[in-house]
């Protein structure tokens, strides 16, 4: 169940509130009770041709996901859950470091909202002290108009503690953080669509992630750790040293190289 105070979505109310920039770019923005996971929608829809900047949230995700096959909890009305398409002009390669942007675009709209603590752990999940307050899945697909992604986005407001035995590491919601149940969803979802959005424009414009490194590196709470990563075939350990201008994560290895390794598969955990 949510908790009595907590608003519904309301679509009008969503528009209204982007920025103009936003409102500009976003050519179509739905609003769905219940969806299997809003990513998969908007990735079907990129294939019959729908434009760049079509946005839809879900109240509920039946089936959330998030990283290589990993589920990603929406109960109705406990959060937030809404992906964006997004064609690029660029080529593929500069598209690498687009997954920790958007991580960063979540990290500054949460910040400014009052979650002074909030982190990023390489590539793109949202923490507050440690605890995953958030968590971000990036899809791409081709057709013949080029290369197109989807950003999905899930963020915890108030969620049941019933509903989160399910999740099996540390996780936070802002009710907690933030220490009030009067958390406009309304007003948190404009501001992050138009953040994504924004930042979005400006990837695209200055042609990748290099001149936004610097920022990420602000939020970065793994860098001086320990890490593990875990990669398809095998597996490397080191100290995480911040990513480079790819955002690719410089992991120092044993012998003080830094190498650099680059998303997509990698899961990567705090060493004990
Ligand atoms: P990685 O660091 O590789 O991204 P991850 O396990 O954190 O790994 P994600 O794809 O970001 O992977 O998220 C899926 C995981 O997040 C689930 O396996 C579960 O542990 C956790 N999870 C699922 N739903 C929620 C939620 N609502 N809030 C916090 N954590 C969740």
């Amino acid at each position: 169940m949510m908790a009595a105070s907590l608003e519904l979505l309301d679509r009008e109310l969503i528009v209204s509130a982007l920025t103009v920039e936003a409102r500009a770019r976003v050519s179509q923005l739905e609003l769905h009770s219940v969806l299997d996971s809003t990513n998969t929608y908007l990735l079907t829809g990129a294939l019959t041709g729908w434009p760049s900047g079509v946005v839809c949230l879900a109240e509920r995700q039946s089936k959330g996901r998030g990283r290589q096959g990993r589920d990603w909890l929406t109960p109705f009305g406990t959060g937030l859950a809404f992906s964006l398409l997004w064609r690029f002009t660029l080529p593929p390669p500069a598209l690498s470091g687009l997954s920790l942007v958007t991580g960063l675009a979540v990290a500054r709209v949460l910040r400014d909202f009052g979650v002074a603590e909030v982190g990023l752990k390489w590539p793109n999940d949202v923490l507050w002290r440690g605890r995953k307050l958030g968590g971000i899945l990036l899809e791409s697909g081709a057709t013949a108009d080029g290369v197109h992604v989807v950003a999905g986005i899930g963020l915890n407001i108030a969620l049941p503690r019933q509903d989160a035995a399910a999740i099996d590491q540390p996780w936070v919601d802002l009710r907690e953080i933030l220490q009030t149940e009067r958390i406009s969803r309304n007003h948190l979802a404009a501001w992050l669509i138009s953040e994504l959005v924004e930042t979005f424009v400006r990837f695209q414009d200055q042609g990748g992630f290099a001149s936004l490194a610097a920022e990420w590196a602000r939020f970065d709470r793994i860098a001086g750790q320990r890490v593990r990563l875990n990669l398809p075939q095998t597996m490397l350990t080191g100290i995480a040293r911040g990513v480079d201008a790819t955002g690719a994560l410089l992991l120092e290895t044993a012998d003080g190289r830094l190498q650099p390794c680059i998303g997509g598969e990698i899961s990567l955990r705090l060493e004990p």
